[in-house]
């Protein structure tokens, strides 16, 4: 399965005021995005200004596909998850992130792979998934959890 993003179509979803507060214009913005060189987060008007909500849920949907796929094969369908936060408190990786996530709670630590946020997984670390190097585990308790089969893990 492929995911062709392309610049453009990223650079839509963007703020478009080339304020470089990420470093670079909206475009070279969207292009490190692609690159994986960048995140989301790395944007403060798109995630901090509320007018930009929805630019921010598209791009947040647009690129999941494509940082998951490619990283750890996590592949995760936000137009299905309904946000019950299985996921967060059963991942490994999250638990030993955020001890919240082992109690059962929504963590309150931005290092975390996922959380909950609006009734959907919002995807923060997904790099720190123990599929991905230097772990390499076969893990898939994520996809085992989610009932509304949001998530798919590619062996
Ligand atoms: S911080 Fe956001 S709005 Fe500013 S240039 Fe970068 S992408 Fe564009
Ligand atoms: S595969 Fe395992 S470590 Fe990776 S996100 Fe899913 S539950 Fe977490
Ligand atoms: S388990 Fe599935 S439905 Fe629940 S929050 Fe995670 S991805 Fe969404």
């Amino acid at each position: 399965m492929s995911t062709r993003i392309t610049p453009l179509q990223v650079y839509k979803l963007l703020p478009g005021t080339n304020c470089k507060k990420c470093g670079t214009t909206c475009m070279g913005f969207a292009m490190k995005l692609i690159n994986r060189q960048a995140r989301i987060e790395d944007c403060p008007l798109l995630t901090s200004d509320p007018k930009y909500a929805g630019k921010l849920a598209e791009l947040t949907k647009l690129l999941a596909p494509l940082i998951s796929a490619s990283e750890t094969l996590v592949n995760i369908d936000l137009d299905k998850c309904i946000g019950c936060g299985n996921c967060v408190i059963a991942c490994p990786a999250n638990v030993v992130l955020d001890t919240r996530a082992g109690k059962g709670l929504n963590p309150l630590s931005d290092e975390v792979l996922w959380l909950v946020e609006d009734g959907k997984i919002k995807v923060l670390h997904l790099e720190k998934c123990r599929r991905y190097p230097p772990h390499r585990m076969n893990c898939n308790v994520c996809e085992l959890v989610c009932y509304s089969e949001a998530i798919k893990v590619v062996a």
